[in-house]
Parts: structure tokens; C-alpha cells; sequence
């Protein structure tokens, strides 16, 4: 066969499958599954708007336990950057600087930080750099076993948490 006559060929059997496809849609089982295919879409959709609209309102209401969730250097310019993460909502300002393509989770991070302005996040600010996923354990477990706890108590848990850590690592290096 040459070009042509493949081309044709290909023409005639695409016609052929969009017939029977056009008769199958009149079967009222396919046009079920039809409706029912459209109506997950719309429905996934609205899941997302509302899970965002969720972790927006969650964000909104947190009073924020701010840590270091990222501190860079930038040698050009010898200027350092820091970055903020909550421990109670996660909400992390170093999605703002990420390198690499965004989660699902982290691109609405990401887009309300922008809605709110940059650096807008407050809360009581803790000087303290640490991985935010670590943290954010921390925080669940001594909630979990300590549900009274407040905020000013865990910061100060942390601290020693992570003083003890320190303390821990310089051992290891002697
Ligand atoms: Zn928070």
C-alpha cells in the first residue's frame, strides 16, 4: 500500500468506528454510563473547590506556631532567606520557593499565600529551623497524648524537644 492508499484506508475505518459509536450511544445502558461519566466529573470538580475552600477556612482559622521550615543562602548576594511553616496546619511559606513542580496540597498552599499577600502568615514565632513534616508529628503526638496542652506549652516542649536533639547530634560528632 502507499501513503495514499493507506491514508484511505484509515479514513474508511475511522468512519466505520465513529458509526458504530454514534449507534452504540442510542443504547439507553451506554447512555447511563454516559450520564454517569459526566456526573463523576462535575462531582470530582466540586470536590476540589470545596476541599479547597476547606483547607482555606482551616488556614484562615489556625493561630499559626510558626517555625523555620526552610533557610537558604543565596551566595550571589550573601543575603539568607527564611521560610515559615505552621506545625498545627501545615501551612508552609517555602512552597513559595520550591524548585520543582507543586503538589495537589502544596499548590493550594502555594495560591492562598498568594491570595493573602506574601509573608502573611502570623502566629507565634518560634526560632527554632526544623523539618515542618517532623514537626507537624511532633505537634499531633504530644496533642494526642497531652489534648489540654496550649500553645505556649507546646513551643516550650519543642524548644526542649529540639535542644535535646541538638544536644544528641553534637554527642554523635565527637
Ligand atoms: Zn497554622
Amino acid at each position: 500500500m502507499n501513503s495514499m492508499e493507506k491514508y484511505n484506508k484509515l479514513l474508511s475505518d475511522l468512519k466505520d468506528i465513529e458509526l458504530e459509536k454514534s449507534t452504540l450511544e442510542e443504547n439507553e445502558i451506554v447512555k447511563r454510563y454516559l450520564q454517569l461519566k459526566n456526573n463523576i466529573t462535575k462531582l470530582q470538580n466540586k470536590k476540589v473547590k470545596i476541599y479547597k475552600e476547606m483547607k482555606y477556612q482551616e488556614y484562615d482559622k489556625c493561630n499559626h506556631i510558626l517555625i523555620y521550615s526552610k533557610i537558604e543562602n543565596d551566595p550571589h548576594e550573601s543575603r539568607k532567606y527564611s521560610y515559615r511553616g505552621c506545625v498545627k496546619c501545615g501551612l508552609d511559606e517555602s512552597v513559595l520557593d520550591a524548585d520543582y513542580t507543586l503538589s495537589f496540597d502544596e499548590q493550594i498552599k502555594y495560591d492562598y499565600l498568594i491570595s493573602k499577600g506574601i509573608r502573611y502568615m502570623r502566629g507565634i514565632k518560634v526560632e527554632v529551623v526544623n523539618n515542618l513534616d517532623e514537626a507537624q508529628k511532633y505537634y499531633q503526638l504530644l496533642k494526642t497524648n497531652n489534648p489540654d496542652i496550649n500553645d505556649e506549652e507546646f513551643v516550650r516542649y519543642f524548644e526542649a524537644y529540639i535542644n535535646e536533639k541538638s544536644q544528641r547530634g553534637k554527642v554523635k560528632e565527637k
